[in-house]
Order: C-alpha cells, then structure tokens, then sequence
C-alpha cells in the first residue's frame, strides 16, 4: 500500500500517519520529494482501514496495488499522463519528435543540428554532455562545457533541452542547465542515480536498460516516482539479442505493453535501437504507428565527422521525409502531428 501525502500536509499530518501505520504492525518508509511526500508500507497491510487513513489530514490518496511497481502502475491511475518538458507535451495526445546530435561537439555542430532537428518539426533537442561510452578512450562528452553550448543553443532555438545525466554526482549540475534529464540504458538500474533524478525537480527520461524486462524497466522508474517525481517518460531503446544485423533489437511490442501497464508516456529512439542511418525512417513510422507518445532521433550536419554513433544520424537529405511522416502519421492515429513549442 502507498500513501501519497497532499503538497498542503504538514509535518504533524505525516507523524499521525506513520504512527496509525506502526501502530498497526506495519513498517512506513517515508520518501520526502520535492512536489510530494509518499509513505510506502510494508508487513500486513490487511489490518489497515483505507478509509480512515484516506479521511487522516493531509493525505491525498491511498493506493492498494497489486503490481510491484505502484506510483507509476496504470492499475490507480487508469488515465495516462501527460508529461510537461519546457512547455512541450509528451503524453497520449501528442507524437512529440525530441532530435539533435548524439553528443555535443561544437557549438556550430549543435547549432547545425538543433536547426536540422526544427527543420523535421522536432520541438525539443537532445545532445549528449556526458557521454557513457563503452570505451574508455572514446570521447567523453565535453562535460559542462557542452551543457553551456546546449544552453546557448537554447537561447538561439528556443528548444528545450534534453541530455543525459551519467554520475548521482552531476544530476544537480546537469538539472540547473536541462530541461529534461536524461537515464541513459547502461545506468538503467543504478539506484543511487535514479533516486538522485528523483530528486532532481526535472522531467526525467528512462531509458530501457538493454537487458531489462518491461517489469524492471518499470521498477526503474519507480525509484524515480518514489523520491516524489512523477514526470518520468520512459523511452524504448532497444534490447540485446542473438542478432547482429542491428545494434539493438526494438522490442516495439515493448511500447503497448508498457503503456497497459503504466499511466507513463512511452517513446522510442530509432537512433539507437538499429544502429543504422537506413533504418530509422522505417522504425519511426513503427513506433508511431504502434502508440508511441513520441521518437527521440540521432541528427547531425557532417555524421562522418561525428566523434559518436556517426552512422545512425540523420542527414538534410532525410529530413524531409521525417517531417512528413511526423506530419502524417500521426492524424492516422487519431493524434496531432509534432506538438506545438510553446516559448
Ligand atoms: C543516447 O541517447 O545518447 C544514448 C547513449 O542512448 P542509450 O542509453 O539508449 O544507448
Ligand atoms: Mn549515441
């Protein structure tokens, strides 16, 4: 059972719920985040009378849920959310297109990319400060440095930024520049650092670690939900198999399943699910046909320049055919195309 405490309950409210839980038999972990405080309980919730703990003062909602994951379980909230990234919506309504450079190089090179990303109709841009490379002598990402281009590339844009936080270390530095932060697949399950994005006051977008099931992919964003973060998109990326035609293999059933079972937006990076420059057109229509709230997708002025995943960016030569697609499919799924920016 979870209770989830109102924005106006106090300190005395919190008290009395926790001692009526402990008096009780059961255990009551208390997650203060920064929009609001939840208590989990553990042990024999059966003696508890939801009722009256719904009537205590203070308290907002009590939820009896079966999955294992419960803030981010669609069983009490049948409604499917709407996440808020800068003004930009990502929810049921809309298919948003989030495009820019795998990794900040120069300012001119994300400059480029985030005009090529308006030019396909994206209306938030991705770029990667921090980078979690598999080897150590590739490029790291430029760090601050690259924060400081995304937030210059902003102010000439006007797009908001999403961008990856890799270290618990340097989720407040990345937060005070980023729209949206960003988990990457290889820290899917590193605890420590999505309870500091918990934490954080940001959007957060949740990558499926590349061995994760849908269940642990959701329990991932549970540790997000319970620090009192509920603006959590979770992004199909792409998970390892026995095949090696692509990078990953996109689970794109992935998408309803994960939609069914969670209230959250779900989106999916074509980028780098294949891999492959050739493969995310063909993808995108997919996802967008399948449900997806939205495509996260690698551009990039000069890919063979690219100091990182040069061959899956898309090129001016494709853009036109991505804006179209935005365009079209979307209506054909009863959504509207690319959501409006709002500045
Ligand atoms: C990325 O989007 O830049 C990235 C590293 O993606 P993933 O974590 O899915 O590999
Ligand atoms: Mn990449």
């Amino acid at each position: 059972m979870v209770i989830v405490m109102g924005q106006e309950a106090t300190g005395d409210d919190l008290a009395s719920i926790v001692a009526v839980v402990q008096a009780a038999g059961v255990e009551a972990f208390v997650s203060r985040g920064v929009r609001r405080t939840i208590v989990g309980l553990v042990g024999d919730v059966a003696q508890l009378d939801e009722a009256s703990l719904r009537g205590m003062p203070g308290v907002r909602d009590v939820m009896r849920v079966s999955t294992p994951y419960k803030l981010v379980s669609r069983e009490n909230h049948p409604e499917r959310s709407t996440v808020h990234v800068g003004g930009v919506p990502i929810g049921p309504g809309t298919v948003t297109l989030i495009a820019g450079p795998c990794a900040v190089e120069t300012p001119q090179q994300t400059l480029e990319a985030a005009r090529m990303a308006m030019v396909a109709g994206a209306t938030l841009l991705r770029g990667g400060a921090f980078k979690p490379r598999t080897s150590p002598y590739a490029f790291q990402g430029l760090g601050e440095q690259g924060l400081r281009i995304l937030a210059d590339v902003r102010e000439e844009t006007g797009l908001p930024i999403v961008t990856e936080v890799v270290d618990a270390q340097d989720v407040e530095l990345v937060a005070s520049y980023a729209d949206m932060l960003q988990v990457g697949t290889r820290n899917a399950q590193n605890f420590a650092l999505l309870q500091a994005v918990g934490a954080a006051g940001k959007p957060v977008m949740l990558k499926r670690g590349m061995n994760a099931t849908i269940e642990e992919w959701l329990m991932a964003a549970e540790y997000v939900a319970q620090r009192g973060n509920l603006d959590i998109v979770l992004c199909e990326r792409g998970v390892r198999t026995f095949e090696t035609a692509t990078r990953n293999t996109l689970d794109i059933s992935a998408v309803p399943v994960a939609q069914r079972l969670s209230h959250l937006p779900v989106i999916v990076d074509p980028s780098h699910s294949g891999g492959r420059r050739d493969l995310v057109l063909p993808l995108t229509r997919a996802a967008i046909g399948v449900g997806a709230d939205g495509v996260i997708i690698d551009v990039h002025p000069h890919p063979e320049q690219a100091l990182c995943d040069g061959p899956q960016a898309l090129v001016d030569g494709d853009l036109g055919e991505l804006a179209q697609v935005m365009r079209d499919f979307p209506p054909l799924l009863g959504k509207s195309a690319a959501a409006a920016m709002v500045v």
